[in-house]
Parts: structure tokens; sequence; C-alpha cells
């Protein structure tokens, strides 16, 4: 066996090196150094050992190490410490000390056993440092660790920690209770719909370390209805704790989203915006009624007058008697108080208001009016297809639009209603083009004759017998609110039965 690249066993310390100088790096140390017999009697200490101890070389030789011993360290530690280095075995941990002072102090401490040439222990080395600042600190972190935690957990919103990888590293309480009812870990879906919301600003709020607050978003699990979140994220930079980055920090990036669930507050919010609608369309509603019942009442009456003119102009046309001259007089006066009563009947027409122009979410209008509708859809049992598709806004009069479709919704309604058929169904569709929004109700009501497909659009035309009471809005002045946004509105009979109403507005 060739043993000449084997390493020598350790043979001690260089010969060249004088005695002197191993005393000397021990007396120089840093660190409390103490050297003892086998049964822990001091026999030697080095000048840190004095510092940290507050006892002189010549006050503390010859005692035992446990001079030093606070007695508030459990004996298992110290039973321990002594099977360990029974066994010739260094041991290393922590203690606490009292200082010649009474003061105490956390001490960091290791023995190693010496052991002579016949292989027994001779003495013990103990090499011990002051760490209370380091512990004190430590439990500082600890502490406030603690105390986020559990504010974090106590907090009435859910709070989610992701790192770079959008992983989630820390979650509350709240968090833990909405993925229960979810069903889901929404944090990352949560973050994709930001993203899609937010676009550049996300990713400028990420870069920039600036935070945001308060965006909105809607998630809807999958089987469950809308629920609606308030969402603010910062981020948040940690240095590289590994020995590799002491030199060379390098930093992490987390993410903190606080969650804050407002679907209570947005249904509330569209229950008052419903209800503040239905207030205004209802009034809206009246006043056209008015509108209508005059006009048609004064329509009606113009009729007769017309010929009482006409007899008027006839009769003044006959040669002169008295009787007749009489008659004249009195049929102009009646004539002339007719007229009157007409224009006072004409300026009690009221007017229609005139509402400004504003930008229009049309799915929103139309589902605001679908809501509106729920309970007679509900009442007929009609079930209701909602087809929306991506809309630009338009610029339009919303009560107007507002007041048109919930005139046609109704009219589907009625034709439903009326219609007493098994197919109870009404499709509302919204469609986009370049330069049109298009919005087309189907119902599966009778349909519409083919003679009336345009006769609808007439004043005071009403396909609904005598015994309804027509307090909404006729096609006419439906077509008025179209006009007047310079769209278009086509009644026809849709291809599978029914009536459908398609309304073309244009957004430029
Ligand atoms: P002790 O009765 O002395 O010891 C408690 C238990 O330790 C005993 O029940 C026994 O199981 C075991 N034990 C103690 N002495 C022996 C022994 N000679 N042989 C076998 N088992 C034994 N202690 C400190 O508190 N602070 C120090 O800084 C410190 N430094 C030390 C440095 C060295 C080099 C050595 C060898 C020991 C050091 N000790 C230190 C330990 C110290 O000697 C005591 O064991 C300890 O302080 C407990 O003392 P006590 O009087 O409370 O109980």
């Amino acid at each position: 066996m060739n043993n000449s690249s084997r390493t020598e066993p350790d043979s001690g310390p260089d010969p060249s090196i004088p005695q002197e100088i191993f005393r000397q790096a021990v007396e120089q140390a840093a660190l409390a150094i103490s050297i003892t017999d086998a049964k822990a009697r001091i026999l030697y200490c080095n000048p840190a050992f004095q510092r940290v101890t507050g006892y002189s070389s010549g006050e503390i030789v010859g005692h035992n190490e446990s001079v030093l011993s606070y007695k508030v360290t459990p004996n298992l530690v110290y039973e321990s410490l002594w099977a360990q280095i029974l066994r010739q075995r260094p041991w290393n941990g922590l203690l606490v000390n009292r200082r010649k002072d009474g003061s105490r102090y956390l001490a960091e401490l290791t023995i190693t056993p010496v052991v002579d040439e016949s292989g027994q222990t001779s003495n013990y080395l103990g090499m011990h440092r002051d760490v209370t600042e380091v512990h004190r600190l430590e439990r500082q972190v600890q502490n406030q660790k603690a105390l986020i935690e559990s504010v974090v957990d106590a907090a009435p919103v859910a709070i989610v920690m992701l790192d770079e990888q959008e992983r989630v590293v820390l979650d509350n309480q709240e968090y833990k209770k909405l993925i229960g009812e979810l069903g889901a870990e929404p944090a990352a879906t949560l973050l994709a719909a930001l993203h899609a919301d937010m676009g550049e600003v996300f990713d400028r709020s990420r870069k920039t370390d600036r935070s945001f607050a308060g965006h909105e978003v809607r998630y809807t699990p999958e089987g469950h209805k809308p629920r609606w979140f308030a969402c603010s994220g910062s981020w948040i930079d940690e240095q590289d704790a590994s020995a590799e980055a002491f030199y060379e920090p390098t930093r992490r990036q987390y993410m903190l989203l606080v969650i804050q669930d407002i679907t209570a507050l947005k249904e509330q919010q569209e229950a008052i915006r419903v209800n503040a609608l239905r207030a205004v369309l209802a009034e809206q509603e009246r006043i056209q009624s008015l509108r209508e019942t005059l006009s048609g009442a004064i329509f009606q009456l113009q009729a007769p007058f017309n010929m009482l003119a006409a007899a008027v102009r006839m009769l003044a046309r006959q040669p002169g008697n008295g009787a007749a001259d009489a008659l004249t007089a009195s049929l102009e006066e009646a004539l002339a108080s007719g007229s009157q009563t007409l224009d006072s009947l004409r300026a009690c027409i009221p007017s229609q208001s005139d509402e400004t122009i504003s930008p229009v979410d049309l799915n929103a209008l139309l589902k605001d009016t679908l809501r509106m509708a729920t309970p007679r859809l509900l009442a007929d049992g009609i079930t209701v297809e909602w087809r929306p598709t991506e809309l630009p806004l338009l610029s339009g009069r919303p009560t107007r639009l507002a007041i048109l479709f919930k005139a046609l919704l109704e009219n589907a309604i009625d034709a439903i209603h009326e219609s007493r058929g098994d197919r109870r169904e009404l499709i509302l569709t919204t469609l986009a083009s370049p330069d049109w929004i298009e919005v087309v109700i189907e119902d599966s009501g009778p349909g519409i004759p083919e003679e009336w497909r345009y006769k609808v659009f007439e004043p005071f035309f009403t396909t609904k017998g005598a015994d309804h009471q027509h307090i909404g809005m006729g096609l006419s002045a439906v077509q008025d609110v179209v006009t007047s946004h310079g769209g278009l509105i086509e009644m026809a009979n849709a291809p599978g039965g029914g009536c459908r109403a398609r309304v073309q507005l244009p957004t430029a």
C-alpha cells in the first residue's frame, strides 16, 4: 500500500511558533476564554472573560464556573452539557450568567474537553460571548412578527402576500375564509383581472413601487353569483438574507394585496340606482301619458270643431236672413270659445324636459331596465336570455333611452303574456359595429301582422284592447326617442316566431 499521498494526522502546532505566541493569542482574544480542571474549577481566565463577567482573575481563579450560573437555566441544560463533555465531545449552547455586580447576560458558550496523552480529560476550555443584544433583537423581531401576524389576522379584510411568481407566501384568516367561500384561491384570478383592468398602470405601479388603492374588480366564481372586491396593492422589497448576497445585496419584491368584499355595497348601490331610475321613469311615463291623453283629446275634439267651422262657412255663403244670421253668429261664438278651450288644453300639455347628452353604457342601462322588469318576468314565468356584446359608450340621453327600452321590453312581456303559449322567452341582444350599436329584443309572443309593421308607429295606434289600460309609451313616442338619437327602429317577425324589435343607434 502506498501511503505517500496520505495526509499526515495533525501532529500539533508548528514547533517553530513559540509557546508564548499561543499564550498571548489567548490573552488578547476578544472571546471570554477560561481553562478549568476536570471539575470545572477555573485555573485561568483571559482579560475578555474578566471584562464580560466583571470578576478579576484573582477573584475567580479557584472557583467553579458555577459562580456564573444565574440558576434560571434549567438543570436539564447542565445535565446535557456535562453528558456531552464527559464523553469528550464539545458542547455549545446558551446559558443565563450573572456578573459580579449581579446583572445578567446571555452567554453563548462552547466547552471543549482537553484530553491528555493517557486519554483522560485533564481540563476544559470554555469560550463564551455575551449575546444578550443579539437575543434581544431576535426576540424583538419575533414579537413584532407575532404582533403583525395577529393584527393582519384580526383585520376585517382579506390580506395576502405574493412573491414574484405570484405564489401566496402569507395570508390571513379573512383570505382563508374567502377561499372557502369561493371554492378556489382568488389571488391569481384577481391579479389577472387587475392586470387586464389597469393595464400599463399596474406594471408602472410595480416598477416604481407605487401602491394603488380601491380598484374594483368583479369576480364570478363557477356556479356562484358575481362578487365585487375593492383591491389595494402595495409592493414590499426584501433584501436577500442569504450569505452569498451579503456583499452583493439583491432584492426580492413581494406584493401585499388587500381585498375587501364590496358585493353587498355594490348590490345596495345597484338597488338604489335602479330605484332612482324607476322613479324617474315613472314620472316621465306619467308626463308622457298626460301628453298622450291631452293630445288625444285635442285630436278627438278637433274633428267636430272642423265640421262646425265648415257649417259656419256654408251658412255664411247663404243669402242673409235674420234667423240664419243669428245662428251663424252664435255658431261663430261657440267656435271661438271652443278653439279657446282647445288652446287652453294645448297649453296644458306638459313640455318634454330637455335632458343633457352624456356618455351612456347601453349594456348597463339595459341590465337596469331588465332588473326593473324582474317582478313581471317572474310573475309571467318568462325566461330571459341576455346576450350582451362589449359596447363602446354611446352619446345619448340616458333617461329617454331607458324609457325607450323599458317600453319595448314591456311590449314584449305583454305580447308573451297574451300569447299564453308554452314558449315564454325573451332574448335581449346587443351588437356593435364600427358605426352602430344594435339592440335586438325578441319575444315568443304571437308576432306582428305584416300590415301593422309600420302602422304601429302611428300616433294613438294600439293593438291592445280597450280593456287594457295603456299608460306606457306608445311606439310613436319610442320612434321619437330613436329618431332624436339619429337611429332607426324596425319591428318585424322573428325567424323563430314572435316579434323582433331592432334598434340601431349611431355611435359617432
Ligand atoms: P451543579 O450541581 O454544579 O450542576 C448541575 C448538574 O450538572 C448536576 O446535577 C450534574 O448532573 C451536572 N454536573 C455538574 N458538575 C458536574 C461534574 N463535575 N461532573 C458531572 N456532572 C456534573 N455554568 C454556567 O452557569 N455558566 C458558565 O459560564 C459556565 N461555564 C463553564 C465552563 C466550563 C469550561 C465548564 C466545564 C463548565 C461551565 N459551566 C458554566 C457549568 C458549571 O460548571 C456548572 O455545572 C453549572 O453552572 C451548574 O452549576 P450548579 O451549581 O447550578 O449545579
